[in-house]
């Protein structure tokens, strides 16, 4: 099996795919001021299995378009939308976040939850921006630096996974350059890395590693993510998710 095949083997049973937790998605809704009884059109990008979306369906008066370009992802966020009865309120599409499908001015809300790396930040929130109507709402959370210097390992390491990693003074100030108002930022808690993500995924290495006859391709996707649990519990004072809130200036 390829290890993209195995990787979302891994991951598509996890009620989330990243860091995060309910807790900060209402956060993030309070922050933002949206109020539960207005309509709105959201559109969740990067949704995964549906961690965010689940609980915008559940507290807001929303119709949410939940995208990722993975089918089996939005199989399992169909099935849970369904068990939790917000099937009508989320409407999965299989696309790419650099070729999005939408109108101009579509959306209320734009949220994305650990997935405009993919794209980079400064790419993502510039080309979003026309999906959203004027004063429209951007909710985003992006890998942040939370210290001004760090350890050589540390910046090595994420140099190499995501150069685009950097203070939230700086994604700050690229969401001014393009055009937004920021309004609200916060920063994860390491129990969403922790409790939400990493301490889940270790659970599942075992049945992963025995459903794939404890290949090589297996063992070596288990290694890599237990590399980074690692370097996330030496250096967690470092970095986060920084979870950023802007609104679309007209
Ligand atoms: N938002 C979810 C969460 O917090 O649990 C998922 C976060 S996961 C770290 C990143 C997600 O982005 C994955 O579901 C992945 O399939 C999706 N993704 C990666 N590249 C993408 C692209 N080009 N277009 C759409 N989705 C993409």
């Amino acid at each position: 099996m390829s290890e993209y095949r195995l990787l979302i083997d891994l991951h598509k049973q996890a009620e989330r795919q990243g860091p995060g937790s309910d807790a900060a998605t209402e956060k993030a809704i309070a922050l933002a001021g949206l109020a539960p009884t207005t309509p709105l059109k959201i559109a969740d990008i990067g949704c995964g299995t549906g961690a965010a979306a689940l609980v915008l369906a559940r507290r807001l008066n929303a119709q949410i378009t939940a995208v990722d370009f993975l089918p089996d992802f939005l199989d399992v966020l169909a099935q849970r939308a369904e068990r939790a009865g917000l099937s009508e309120r989320i409407t999965p599409l299989a696309g790419s976040m650099d070729s999005l499908p939408f109108a101009d001015e579509e959306y209320d809300v734009l949220w994305s939850e650990g997935a405009i790396y993919n794209i980079g930040f400064a790419r993502g929130i510039a080309d979003w921006k026309r999906y959203l109507k004027p004063g429209g709402l951007l909710v985003v959370s992006e890998i942040t630096w939370t210290t001004a210097e760090r350890p050589p390992e540390l910046q090595a390491h994420w140099m190499s996974e995501y150069p685009d990693i950097d203070l939230a003074s700086v994604k700050i100030g690229q969401l001014e350059q393009s055009g937004y108002a920021p309004i609200g930022y916060f920063v994860l808690p390491p129990t969403c890395w922790l409790d939400n993500y990493y301490r889940p995924m270790q659970e599942r290495f075992r049945d992963f590693l025995a459903r794939h006859d404890d290949s090589a391709e297996a063992r070596a996707i288990v290694a890599a993510e237990q590399r980074e649990i690692e370097l996330y519990e030496q250096y967690s004072a470092h970095y986060s998710y920084g979870v950023y809130i802007a609104r679309k200036l007209a």
